[in-house]
């Protein structure tokens, strides 16, 4: 069904205005440590209901001890079950890890693949860690839909759905496929910084002139605020920093874990 088009303008500006507070692509804004889609696939794995500052602590480990999926799919379970204990869950995810990796050995020859209908067949993986490889490992179109991304969305009117697939198609048809996979990370640090779930402050938000779900008193746009008011300059310093890196599943941060 086709959008209305102020809709589609509000995406459009939507994504111009988080692309200039947290620049960079997918690959270059994702927080989980990792070279190439074997590591990546792995971290996401371990990033369910864990923050990535956790994954990136236990990730060098895991992957000096087993370098390659081949590695990874002869593992003991025991001795990653040791590795990964403090990223929680961590007796089904040396299952998940493991059965990922003899997936990938057994039925890709060894190679992660890029599709999404083979991603999600691998144990651990559903559509939004597939989004998460597509988008960040291979630069393919993607868009991962966790919690924030989901919450966001519906406040700014991109979407009605709860369902993450249909949000996700939602969120598709609005934006080229070349964006999907930052803007989905842009959402996520938007929510960690601004749009929380429970107390959103819009008043240092971005897009408050034009979310619908913005209280009334908020809803100046960044260039029409009081002089001297911060807004913009100190989120963007705190994204810089690295402060409250986004966590590819998408959970608030500090906590015991984050979203996939
Ligand atoms: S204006 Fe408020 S509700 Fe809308 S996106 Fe910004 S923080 Fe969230």
């Amino acid at each position: 069904m086709a959008r209305p088009r102020a809709v589609r303008d509000r995406a459009r500006t939507v994504a111009r205005r988080l692309a200039r507070l947290y620049p960079g692509d997918a690959a270059s804004l994702c927080a989980l440590d990792h070279a190439g889609p074997y590591q990546l696939l792995a971290a996401t794995i371990l990033s369910a209901q864990c923050t990535d500052a956790r994954v990136n602590l236990v990730t060098p480990e895991l992957f000096a001890r087993y370098p390659r999926v081949e590695d990874l799919a002869a593992a003991d379970p025991g001795a990653i079950e040791q590795i990964v204990r403090s990223t929680g869950f961590y007796r089904a995810k040396t299952t998940s890890l493991i059965g990922m990796a003899r997936g990938v050995v057994e039925r890709f020859g060894s190679v992660v693949p890029e599709a999404l209908e083979d991603l999600v067949t691998l144990p651990g993986v559903g559509r939004k860690t597939a989004n998460v490889v597509r988008s960040v490992a291979f630069g393919l179109p993607g868009l991962p839909v966790d919690t924030h991304v989901g919450r966001i969305a519906r406040r700014l009117g991109l979407t009605a759905e709860q369902d993450p697939v249909k949000v996700e198609a939602d969120l598709c048809a609005l934006l080229p496929p070349e964006r999907w996979g930052a803007f989905s990370i842009e959402l996520i640090l938007l929510g960690r910084q601004v749009c929380a779930a429970r107390r959103p402050r819009c008043g240092a938000c971005p897009l408050a002139d034009i979310c619908p779900s913005a209280t009334p008193s908020d809803q100046r746009a960044p260039d029409q605020r009081a002089p001297g008011q911060p807004v913009l300059d100190p989120i963007l310093r705190a994204s810089r920093r690295g402060a409250g890196p986004p966590s590819s599943d998408g959970r608030d941060q500090p906590r015991p874990g984050v979203p996939r």
